[in-house]
C-alpha cells in the first residue's frame, strides 16, 4: 500500500475519499495525523488553492497528497463568491448568513439571469515539487432560487436549483447529489486519472 495524505481535517471528506479509492493500492491518511498547520490559501482560483494545499501537505509529510477546493460562482455577480464561498458573509463561516447575503445581492436579478455553477477542484501531487499535478475539475450547472428550499446538504444547497431534477440541491437524496454534483464529478475524474498512474506505483 502507498500512503497518500489528504489535505483536509474534514472527516466526511476523508471517508468519501477512502471509499472512492478502496480497491486501489493507496492508503489515504488525514493530514491531522501529521499535525500539519493549515496552508495559507492565498491563491486567486480554486485550482491555485487546491495546489497550494496539496503542495503544503506533500512538503510537510514527504508523501503524495490530495487536496480539494470548492465553491459556487454566480454569473450575475461576475463569478462571486467563488473561492470566498465559505466566508462570503464574513468570519466565522456561517451558511445561513452566506445564503441571506446571496439572496440580498440578487434581489433584483430576474430568474433568467440567476445562473450559477458549483465547482470542485481535486489535485493529486506525487511530491511537493511535482511539475504536473493531476487537476480534476467538476462543474455543476444550475441557478439561484429566490428563497431556500429543502433540508439536506449544507452551504448553498437550499438556494441551488438543479434543472435536471427540477428541485433544489438540498431536496436531493444525498446519494443522488454525490452522483451528479461538482464533487462527485471531480472524484470520478480523479479515480480515472489515478488508475492511469497505477503502473508508477506498482
Ligand atoms: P469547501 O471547499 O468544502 O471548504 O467548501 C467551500 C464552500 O463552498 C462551502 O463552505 C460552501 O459554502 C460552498 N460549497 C462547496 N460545495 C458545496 C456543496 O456541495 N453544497 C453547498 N455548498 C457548497
Amino acid at each position: 500500500m502507498h500512503r497518500i495524505v489528504l489535505a483536509t481535517g474534514n472527516r466526511k471528506k476523508l471517508a468519501e475519499m477512502q471509499a472512492l479509492l478502496a480497491g486501489l493500492p493507496f492508503e489515504v491518511l488525514p493530514q491531522s495525523q501529521f499535525s500539519i498547520p493549515d496552508a495559507v490559501e492565498d491563491g486567486k482560483s480554486f485550482i491555485e488553492n487546491a495546489i497550494i494545499k496539496a503542495r503544503h501537505a506533500a512538503h510537510l509529510t514527504g508523501l503524495p497528497a490530495i487536496a480539494d477546493d470548492s465553491g459556487i460562482a454566480v454569473d450575475a455577480l461576475g463569478g462571486e463568491p467563488g473561492i470566498y464561498s465559505a466566508r462570503f458573509a464574513g468570519e466565522p463561516s456561517d451558511d445561513a448568513a452566506n445564503n441571506r447575503k446571496l439572496l440580498e445581492l440578487l434581489a433584483d436579478v430576474p430568474e433568467e439571469q440567476r445562473s450559477a455553477q458549483f465547482h470542485c477542484v481535486l489535485v493529486f501531487m506525487r511530491h511537493a515539487a511535482d511539475p504536473v499535478p493531476l487537476v480534476c475539475h467538476g462543474v455543476w450547472h444550475g441557478s439561484i432560487l429566490f428563497a431556500p428550499r429543502g433540508d439536506n446538504g449544507f452551504g448553498y444547497d437550499p438556494l441551488f436549483w438543479v434543472p435536471t431534477h427540477q428541485c433544489s440541491s438540498a431536496q436531493l437524496e444525498p446519494v443522488e447529489k454525490n452522483r451528479i454534483s461538482h464533487r462527485g464529478q471531480a472524484m470520478q475524474l480523479l479515480l480515472q486519472q489515478l488508475h492511469g498512474l497505477l503502473p508508477q506505483y506498482r
